[in-house]
C-alpha cells in the first residue's frame, strides 16, 4: 500500500523523523483553516499518489489567506498525471539552503536493504541514476547488523552532503532506517531531504509504500483511509480477500494459484481474448471463495464471459465442483461461464457440474479450448 505524502510524514513522526508542521484539507475553506494554524507562509501540495506533482503545478507557496484560497481552488480537482486531487497538505513553508535524496528499499537480488543517498535532490532520482550515477551514494545494510550512526555518517559523507548536514542527515538516516524496518515499508524514501536556511535538516516529502503481508501486526495502519476509492473492482476484492488485479479486456478470469492465473490470462490472450482481470483464488477453492470472485467478477459491466480455471491438487474436484455449484446458488451471474476442471477427482467434480446442468454453464476439458470457448461466447474471434 502506497501512502499520501501527509501519511508519510504522520508515519515519518512516529519514529521522529523532523517534517514540517501542517494540516489536511479536503476545501479551500479548510485549507485557509489551516494555513491560519500553521502561519505563513504555507506550502499548499496536491495529495495524490503519483510524484512529480512540482512540476505539474500541485504545490504552490502562498503568503496570505488570500492566495490560498487561489491555489486551493486551482489544486482541487486537478489531473495530475491520471490522479484527481481530492485532498491537499498545508504546511508551514521552509526555506530552502539545500534540496538532498534518501531512500531505504530492498536490494532482492543482493538479499540485503540498500541505502542511497545524494546531495542531488529535488529532481527524479532516477534521472540523476541515469545521468549521474556516481551522484548516489549507496549502502548496503544486513538485516541481522542493522544500521549504526557511523555507517549513515560514512554514507551521509560519501554522497558529500555539505558540513553542517551531515551530523543530522547521519541521524536521520538512523531513524529512517528504525521507520523502514520496524514500520515494515517497503519503500521509504525523502525526495527532498532538506537543509533549510535556519541550520535544520528535515522531510520536505514523504514517499512510503507499506509492505502489505505485514498488515496483521499493524492494526494501525486501518488509519490510512484513502479518499479516493481507485478501482471500485479491486476495492471489492480486497474487502473480500483475493488477490484481484483489475484489467481492460472482456473475459473474467478465475483461477487456484497465482502461476495458474497469470497463465490462464495469457492462454486468453493468445487465443485472442482480452482478460477482464487477474484473480487466484488461492488453494482451497471452496463455496465462499468462489462466490466471493464470481461476485467480484460479476460487478464489473466489461465482463462478457467468465472463465474458471482449476486445477485439482491438495484440493478434490468434487470439492470445487460443489463450491461452484454453491457459488451459483448464491450469486446470479450475468455473463457464461466456461470451467475447465482438472488434477484430483476432476472426473468426479465434471460429473458434479454436468449434473447441476445450467446453460450458463459449460465444461470444457483442457485450458486452450475452454480460452477459445470462452473468448467465443464474449463475442471475440477465437484463434
Ligand atoms: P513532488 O514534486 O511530487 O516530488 O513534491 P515535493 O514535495 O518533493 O515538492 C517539489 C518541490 O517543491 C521541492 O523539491 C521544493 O523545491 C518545492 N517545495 C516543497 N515544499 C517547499 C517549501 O516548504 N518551501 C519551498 N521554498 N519550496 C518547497
Ligand atoms: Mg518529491
Amino acid at each position: 500500500m502506497d501512502l499520501y505524502e501527509y501519511q508519510g510524514k504522520q508515519y515519518f513522526a512516529r519514529f521522529g523523523i523532523p517534517v514540517s508542521a501542517g494540516g489536511v484539507a479536503d476545501s479551500v475553506d479548510e485549507a485557509v483553516a489551516r494555513a491560519e494554524e500553521v502561519g505563513y507562509p504555507v506550502v499548499v501540495k496536491a495529495q495524490v499518489k503519483v510524484g512529480g506533482r512540482g512540476k505539474a503545478g500541485g504545490i504552490k507557496l502562498a503568503s496570505s489567506a488570500e492566495e490560498v484560497r487561489l491555489h486551493a481552488s486551482a489544486i482541487l480537482g486537478m489531473d495530475i498525471r491520471g490522479h484527481i486531487v481530492r485532498r491537499l497538505w498545508i504546511e508551514r513553508s521552509s526555506d530552502i539552503a539545500k534540496e538532498y535524496y534518501a531512500s531505504f528499499t530492498l536490494d532482492r537480488t543482493a538479499k540485503l536493504h540498500l541505502c542511497m543517498v545524494s546531495a542531488k535532490g529535488g529532481v527524479e532520482i532516477e534521472e540523476v541514476a541515469a545521468t549521474e550515477p556516481e551522484a548516489i551514494a549507496r549502502l548496503h545494510v544486513d538485516p541481522v547488523d542493522g544500521l549504526d550512526l557511523e555507517s549513515a555518517a560514512r554514507v551521509v559523507a560519501q554522497a558529500a552532503i555539505d558540513e553542517p548536514a551531515r551530523e543530522q542527515a547521519a541521524a536521520l538516516l538512523v531513524e529512517l532506517y528504525r521507520c523502514y524496518v520496524e514500520g515494515d515499508c517497503d519503500l521509504a524514501e525523502i525526495n527532498p531531504l532538506i537543509l533549510a536556511t535556519d541550520g535544520r535538516v528535515h522531510a520536505l516529502d514523504a514517499k512510503v509504500t507499506l509492505d502489505d503481508n505485514a498488515a496483521f501486526r499493524h492494526p494501525e495502519w486501518d488509519e490510512f483511509d484513502d479518499p479516493d476509492p481507485g478501482d471500485e473492482r479491486e476495492r471489492l476484492a480486497r474487502q473480500k480477500g483475493l488477490q484481484y488485479v483489475g484489467l481492460d479486456g472482456f473475459v473474467g478470469i478465475i483461477a487456484n494459484g497465482a502461476g495458474l492465473a497469470m497463465s490462464t490470462c495469457d492462454v486468453v490472450e493468445q487465443v485472442g481474448g482480452e482478460p477482464a482481470n487477474f484473480l487466484d483464488i488461492g488453494g482451497g477453492a471452496n463455496a465462499d471463495q468462489m462466490a466471493n470472485a464470481l461476485e467480484v467478477i460479476n460487478s464489473d459491466d466489461k465482463v462478457r464471459s467468465i472463465f474458471i480455471n482449476i486445477f485439482g491438487g491438495i484440493t478434490r474436484g468434487e470439492e470445487v465442483a460443489n463450491g461452484i455449484v454453491q457459488a451459483l446458488g448464491r450469486v446470479e451471474i450475468k455473463a457464461p461461464i466456461v470451467i475447465r476442471l482438472d488434477g484430483t477427482n476432476a472426473e468426479e467434480g465434471r460429473a458434479i457440474l454436468a449434473a447441476y446442468g445450467s446453460e450458463r454453464l459449460e465444461s470444457v476439458p483442457t485450458m486452450v479450448e475452454a480460452a477459445r470457448r470462452a473468448t467465443e461466447l464474449a463475442g471475440g474471434a477465437a484463434k
